[in-house]
């Protein structure tokens, strides 16, 4: 269908409103550059000849829109709106990047098949699958220009979603909400992170969308008054000291709203910051910039108290992607927290425009920022060339890395380095080196020792205290926030794992062979129940790792199959009624021995009893076993007080058996020094060979305190490693915990 001559005129105005844009935006420095957009207009007004969108427009109407809003909106230049006006011109039309390449230059065919490929990976009917994110993700081309004109495509199309069918609008919005967005906030682009999150939730929750911006619309005059009566002493401050500004009351975003009603599980009402005051001044030379940020600051604090927690200088340290303000929150008039933006008119067009903005105000076409960004694409590469995640776990640690906000500490030489908030020192230890964080079995934050599990906090210094013998634990896995560390510690897992696993049957192999038995299913069923392990994989992880000993394994071959040694704890009460200190006042419920079937012993939760321990049974009539606590166990005093029929009579006595060992925790005080923790680890692990489990050390004005939990096999071992660690240099007090 041709286009009729009210089309004509239509696509004539745009036209010349894009001119003007150019003019305004100054972008073009010659003829020559005039040229260059006037012939992108053209070839791709004529490609997409007769076309129209959904929405009964011309179809050239779209390239224009993407390239008005590159140069409006984002501040990109000639390049880019010649590679926006032709975006979608070898993708629809038969027009070739070997055609652009001839008429325009090779780095525009370049942005044009970046842009060609990536709607290659959306066109596609396929319902959205996150292993097209990660084509899509992969195809990041090396100029970050053909992702912002990307981005500039998909706002356009979803300031129009309202043509499309609903499948459509479904998967449109799906894409926008887990790639576009993180993407827009990733490249600092604010205000378009901002439209494309409402635009989604327009067209997916639209009741919700209306009612929000109802509200919002019901409540103006009253928040109006309310802000102006806030700000006019502030007003009058600036003024007085002749700073040029602007100053108004920010709505936060639709979306940000009933984010945080579903957060917070609050009403829209129940929302106090639901806007916030920005300060935009232009600076002037001198002093610096954050000087000028600080004097506006203090201005404001002088009338307003400010919440001390909520002081986020983004000046000293920009934001990842570059943000940089003050936020302050301060108490207003009516009691009201009133969050404060203060920033200076370059600060504010980097936040609302992004990187384009920096170079603009770099005045270089390659800038750190620019540097910067392309680290990020690598490490994204990276990571999506990862062997071992899947698509769905790079999409959520993605979102992850992308969404969290960022906290910067330091190394111990000062150099900074950013990490999501609530990245704990393990976090820290993985970005600095995959095996630091192997190795790490401390920290040391702002010098105090602390476990590495700690959370770390924005300005902290840390040191890594690494040890050889020290390596990761699987509950690492649940305190550590960054992708890289989370992978390294699954993979080093999974590597120990195979190879305790190699070892302890070959342990165990070896060991047979000194009693002539072959390693074959029937003694592998045998020995099993034994030690407790469901399957021969957990049986060998656990002999390679020293969890079970196989000192006794002939004995236990030898005592045959008979139902005792099934018995893991190898718990036994020896004759019956032997203790005449209790009264004997309810036999018939007791089990003499050998006509009943045997009870289970199993080891009390609340104290771990390990061999060697003074021990007291409590009788679980329920399911038959025998819950064995230390006889000290302040919750089997509590048990006995109510449930005194229920303590077995009997004495009960561990076996000679060390098979296996048992948890347990000691507690540790002491001076702290260098290389104290490295001690410890070389007596608990190289001395005594024993696991350890966790290791957690504070420490405090150069006094420290820790808690190990480790596994032994019976009181003499334990005590005789708690005398040697007594004996290391700065140990004061070392001893078992009572309730581990
Ligand atoms: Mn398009």
């Amino acid at each position: 269908m041709n286009y009729t001559a009210e089309d004509e005129l239509l696509i004539g105005r745009r036209w010349d409103e894009l001119v003007a844009s150019c003019k305004r935006a100054k972008i073009c420095r010659n003829e020559e550059d005039w040229d260059f957009i006037r012939r992108a207009f053209f070839l791709a007004k004529e490609a997409h000849k007769g076309v129209r969108r959904r929405s009964g427009e011309p179809y050239i109407l779209h390239p224009i829109a993407v390239a008005m809003i590159v140069v409006n909106e984002i501040g990109l230049g000639v390049k880019s709106v010649v590679a926006a006006l032709l975006h979608d011109v070898v993708e629809d039309t038969d027009y070739t990047v070997e055609d652009i390449e001839q008429s325009f230059s090779p780095k525009i065919a370049a942005m044009v098949d970046g842009l060609t490929k990536m709607a290659g990976v959306f066109n596609t009917e396929a319902s959205m699958q996150a292993a097209n994110f990660r084509k899509i993700l992969l195809t990041l081309s090396d100029d970050v220009r053909v992702i912002i004109i990307k981005l500039a495509d998909r706002l356009h199309n979803m300031r129009t979603l309202g043509a499309m069918p609903l499948n459509k609008q479904i998967k449109i919005t799906s894409e926008t909400i887990y790639l576009f967005v993180p993407l827009a906030y990733r490249l600092g682009l604010y205000a378009i992170k901002t439209e494309l999150e409402d635009l989604c939730m327009k067209y997916r929750f639209p009741k919700e969308y209306e009612e929000i911006s109802r509200k919002i619309d019901d409540t103006e005059s009253e928040r109006q008054a309310y802000i102006e009566k806030f700000i006019t002493p502030i007003v009058e401050v600036l003024d007085r000291d002749n700073i040029k500004y602007e100053i108004s009351g920010r709505i936060k975003s639709i979306y940000s709203i009933w984010q945080k009603m579903q957060r917070k599980q609050i009403s829209f009402e129940e929302i106090y910051d639901i806007f916030a005051i920005r300060i935009v001044f232009q600076a002037l030379p001198f002093p610096s910039e954050k000087t000028q940020c600080w004097q506006i600051y203090s201005s404001i604090t002088d009338i307003y108290t400010p919440n001390q927690n909520r002081l986020r200088d983004w000046i000293s340290i920009p934001k990842e992607n570059g943000y940089e303000a003050l936020h302050s929150t301060v108490m207003g008039p009516d009691g009201i927290w009133v969050e404060v933006q203060i920033r200076t008119q370059r600060m504010d067009d980097i936040a609302e425009r992004g990187f384009a903005a920096h170079w603009k105000y770099k005045h270089a076409t390659i800038s750190q920022d620019e540097d910067e960004l392309d680290k990020w694409l690598k490490k994204i590469r990276n990571a999506l060339n990862g062997p071992t995640e899947n698509a769905i776990d790079f999409l959520d640690n993605f979102k992850l890395s992308l969404y969290t906000s960022e906290i910067v500490v330091f190394t111990p030489k000062g150099k900074a380095l950013k990490l999501p908030n609530g990245a704990t020192a393990l976090d820290f230890a993985y970005e600095i080196h995959t095996n630091i964080g192997n190795h790490a079995i401390g920290a040391k934050i702002n010098h105090k020792i602390e476990a590495v599990t700690t959370r770390i906090n924005s300005g902290d210094q840390i040191e890594i205290i690494t040890a050889e013998t020290a390596h990761p634990k699987p509950e690492w896995l649940e305190v550590v926030t960054t992708s890289k560390a989370r992978q390294s510690i699954k993979s080093f897992l999974k590597r120990e794992q195979q190879n305790n696993i190699e070892r302890g049957k070959q342990m165990l192999s070896r060991q047979l062979e000194h009693s002539n038995v072959m390693l074959n299913g029937r003694v592998l069923r045998k020995i099993m129940p034994a030690y407790e392990c469901r399957s021969k994989d957990e049986l060998y992880s656990k002999i390679g790792a020293g969890i079970i000993s196989l000192d006794n394994l002939d004995k236990l071959l030898k005592e045959n199959a008979s139902k005792k040694i099934l018995k893991f704890w190898k718990l036994f009460i020896p004759g019956s009624g032997s203790d005449p200190n209790i009264e004997d006042d309810n036999a018939d419920a007791l089990p003499s021995a050998g006509t009943q079937q045997e009870p289970e012993f199993v080891i009390a939760e609340c104290c771990n009893p390990i061999p060697g321990d003074a021990v007291v049974g409590y009788r679980d009539t329920e399911h038959n076993r025998i819950i064995v606590h230390k006889s000290n166990c302040e919750t089997l005093t509590k048990l006995a007080a109510q449930f005194g029929r229920n303590i077995v009579k009997e004495e009960i006595k561990w076996s000679q058996q060390k098979a296996v060992s048992y948890l347990t925790s000691v507690e540790l005080h002491g001076i702290d020094r260098a290389g104290i923790i490295l001690d410890l680890t070389k007596i608990i692990t190289s001395d005594f060979s024993i696991n350890m489990r966790t290791i957690s050390i504070q420490s405090h004005d150069g006094i420290f305190e820790g808690t190990i939990s480790l596994y032994v096999k019976n009181t003499e071992d334990l005590n005789a490693l708690l005398d040697n660690i007594r004996k290391i240099k700065g140990i004061e007090s070392v001893k078992r915990l009572i309730n581990t």
